[in-house]
């Protein structure tokens, strides 16, 4: 990126009264132009108590989704339209119904990671932080858990005294790290820490020092006192290795762990979509953002 782009980006951002937000998952050169980065829960609170008028998401469709939920006052755009989520893409509204419908008396649990209208037929959400306290205070005779299946199971394993169904989904990033590339990772830096997302399968975090939300795992990498392998989206070992030159952090499969809907967005997409020339504005049924706001603000009252 030149200085002449990063200067002319500063310039339209404030003459536009705009707020660039940017997930960790996303290139280092919108990293460095984001005014605040974070995973899509933190950007999504944060934007609710920004002053600006004009939000722009750096991440995918839920992420923004989840913006305009929080801040319906703000003129929410995602620079790239294209960029979804797979995950979220695996379950819709009317399968949840149908789920429901077999199982009436489960509380229905949605992990953050979902489309706004998938949140407004749910009961509850979850981020991979929250994830664990929450389902451990929720008083049901059964979990729905949805749509990530790796995550569920993962919670499921430490609440062992809740019952707990799980949608088969997945994240097709994290979902394909294998065992044996961890093994092969751990055996070319001995000694080196492992952190991971539990988005990935149980053959790959039971590996793990440490499973957690994207947070956890930088907090994790940069207070650790030995080098540290970055089992998650390459995102995460970019902006580590990028903001602490002195401490050690490897790739864990970067080829692998790459998810191609977060990084469609370039510089000079980010400056069209800061001058109205590129990117969709959130626009939300006022019914629907009510309704997914409500397992938000349960997600809040239980976290
Ligand atoms: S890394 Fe996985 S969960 Fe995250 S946005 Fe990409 S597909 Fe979705």
């Amino acid at each position: 990126m030149t200085d002449a782009l990063r200067d002319l980006i500063a310039k339209r951002k404030k003459e536009t009264d705009t707020v660039i937000l940017a997930h960790t998952y996303q290139p280092p050169e919108i990293i460095e132009l984001a005014d605040i980065t974070g995973d899509s829960f933190a950007l999504a609170k944060a934007a609710a108590k920004l002053p600006n008028k004009r939000i722009i998401m750096c991440g995918v469709r839920f992420m923004a989704e989840s913006v305009k939920i929080l801040a319906p006052e703000k003129q929410v755009i995602l620079p790239a339209p294209d960029a979804g989520c797979g995950m979220a893409r695996m379950i819709k509204p009317e399968e949840i119904t149908a789920w429901k419908e077999q199982h009436p008396d489960a509380v229905v649990c949605a992990y953050i990671n979902t489309t706004a209208a998938t949140k407004a037929v749910c009961d509850v959400c979850v981020t991979s932080s929250s994830a664990l306290r929450i389902v451990g205070k929720l008083d049901a005779e059964e979990i729905l858990f949805l749509p990530d299946r790796n995550l569920g199971g993962w919670i499921a394993a430490q609440c062992p005294d809740k019952k707990m169904t799980l949608w088969n989904g997945y994240c097709p990033v994290h979902d394909t790290l294998t065992e044996e590339q961890v093994l092969q990772a751990k055996n070319d830096h001995p000694g080196a820490l492992l952190a991971v997302h539990p988005e990935c399968r149980e053959e790959v975090v039971r590996h793990a020092d440490m499973a957690g939300s994207t947070a956890e795992i930088i907090d994790f990498a940069i207070k650790a006192d030995k080098p540290v392998i970055i089992g998650t989206e390459r995102g995460v070992a970019d902006t580590l290795t990028k903001k602490y030159p002195d401490k050690e952090f490897y790739y864990l499969c970067p080829e692998t762990l790459t998810c191609p809907d977060m990084k469609y967005i370039s510089p000079e997409l980010l400056l069209q979509a800061i001058n109205g020339e590129a990117g969709e504005t959130i626009e939300m049924d006022e019914e629907l953002r009510l309704k997914a706001k409500k397992s938000i603000d349960r997600m809040l009252e239980l976290g």
